[in-house]
């Protein structure tokens, strides 16, 4: 499933192909994904010029110069496609530009998203309406933590899994960031100090960030003809490495399965 850092990858792929080009043409292959595509869409991007690409959690932005901005979620399986040689069955959106690239986007499981809305109130868009702080802004620190979290018994893990408290952070990343801050995941949110709120902000950013690179210099080899943007394989520290050493302190990696999802964690470093 595309992350944060992958949806960040997609963007900076996308944005040297749409940045400062019209979209010659968008044609809809199918009437939705998840949900209904807008009725209006087609007419409303057609014609447009790109002016801007950007990322809200897991969405990726694409600003036009209409004052509008399209939507994209990758769901499960989304996935754009540059330059295709040929279009596919699960290619449910094609776009082309006045320089004559063409971009599908790709989404055999269909869990993915198309939306449209007025740029200047994409604050009202439903996702958007109750999120959090991007985990990369400046507003997401020990402070904002300290604030969400306090007086809260449910496990920090569950807590920074929530979209209100910060946006787009998965389990992988979760998992990640309590290993690299030592912090137990089923400790409760509101009893960690604020130090340690401190170290465990800065650990959601890094290894973010971490992804991001590594997401970046796999970039190189989705921008060819054919190329897919927006999956890449990285080396995880605790996430899916259970039975293997924490890289910390070498003590055994765990695995806890809580409400059908895992959870990765060192029993030895992370209190
Ligand atoms: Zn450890």
């Amino acid at each position: 499933m595309p992350e944060l850092p992958e949806v960040e990858t997609t963007v900076r792929g996308l944005a040297p192909i749409l940045e400062g080009h019209r979209i010659e043409s968008l044609e809809l292959r199918r009437a939705d994904l998840r949900w209904p595509f807008p009725p209006d869409l087609r007419q409303r991007v057609t014609g447009a010029v790109v002016t801007r690409l950007g990322r809200r959690a897991k969405y990726g932005l694409i600003d036009t110069d209409r004052g509008d901005t399209m939507i994209f979620h990758l769901g499960m399986s989304g996935h754009w496609r540059i330059d295709p040689v040929e279009i596919g069955r699960h290619d449910h959106v094609l776009l082309e530009t006045d320089a004559g690239r063409r971009l599908a986007l790709n989404d055999h499981r269909r869990f993915g998203s198309l939306d449209l809305v007025r740029t200047d109130s994409l604050g009202a868009y439903g996702p958007f309406l109750r999120m959090g702080p991007e985990p990369l802004g400046g507003e997401f620190d020990g402070a904002a933590l300290e604030t969400a979290l306090a007086g809260r018994a449910a496990p920090v893990k569950a807590l920074l899994l929530d979209q209100r408290i910060v946006a787009g952070l998965g389990n992988i990343y979760v998992c990640d960031a309590l290993n690299l801050a030592q912090i137990a995941p089923g400790r409760a949110g509101g009893r960690i100090a604020r130090a340690r709120l401190d170290r465990l902000a800065g650990a959601v950013k890094e290894v973010l960030v971490a992804a991001i690179a590594a997401g970046g210099s796999s970039l190189r080899d989705y921008v060819r003809p054919d190329g897919e943007l927006g999956y890449f394989s990285k080396e995880w520290r605790v996430y899916g490495r259970e039975g293997l050493p924490c890289p910390r302190c070498a003590a055994v990696i765990r695995r806890r399965v809580d409400s059908g999802r895992s959870t990765f964690y060192c029993p030895n470093c992370q209190r």
